[in-house]
């Protein structure tokens, strides 16, 4: 089976997924956008409005910017995966509770092993500490880390501020268009086997 047929039948199994509460409360889930065969996957928080009304990930401000900072690696939104978290609107877009995040990530970690993406780049601290539990966003956004996995086993981890929150915060702002434009070094390095 490709890797698209994969993440079709896993994308089916989640839109029947009730495991948590979240599903009560929104009108779909949102398991993720993109290429099967992604070099690079980025991991949000969790679907806010726009995301619940469409289907899809980061399609409202925090997309646009997200799309916009793409564009300025050459890259579009097809070429890479888009996921989140948790795939349901927590109500009122509070953070997912841990509970709800646990009852997702089954998913998130069959959504790599079907990627297998050379990177892992988490967007914003929540995403960054259901894999680098511990860190501090502040010490490592836009550093590269190898980590193990369970589940997954080794793979290769970049922190960035969320798009949303760094939307209207001009030094934050900055900080992750630098740490953004890096991505391309850092892939080249990841195919030198240099990280
Ligand atoms: N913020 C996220 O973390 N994920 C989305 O899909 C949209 C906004």
């Amino acid at each position: 089976m490709t890797r698209k047929d994969q993440l079709e039948k896993l994308n089916e199994k989640m839109i029947a997924c009730s495991k948590c509460d979240l599903r009560m409360g929104c009108k779909q889930v949102v398991p993720g956008d993109g290429s099967a065969k992604a070099e690079i996957m980025f991991i949000g928080e969790g679907p806010g409005a726009k995301e619940d009304d469409s289907g899809k990930p980061f399609v409202g401000a925090a997309g646009k910017f997200l799309d916009e900072m793409l564009g300025t690696i050459q890259l579009k939104r097809e070429t890479v995966y888009i996921a989140n978290v948790v795939k349901c609107r927590p109500p009122q877009n509070r953070d997912p509770l841990p509970e709800e995040a646990a009852a997702c990530w089954p998913w998130l970690l069959e959504q790599i092993k079907v990627i297998q993406p050379k990177l892992i780049v988490t967007l914003g601290r929540h995403s960054m500490e259901r894999f680098l539990p511990g860190y501090k966003i502040s010490d490592v956004h836009g550093k590269a880390m190898r980590r193990e996995i369970d589940g997954i086993g080794s793979q290769i981890f970049y922190t960035l501020y969320h798009p949303a929150a760094a939307l209207y915060n001009g030094s934050m702002r900055n900080i992750l268009i630098k740490d953004f434009k890096r991505i391309p070094k850092i892939i080249e390095k990841i195919k030198k086997e240099q990280v």
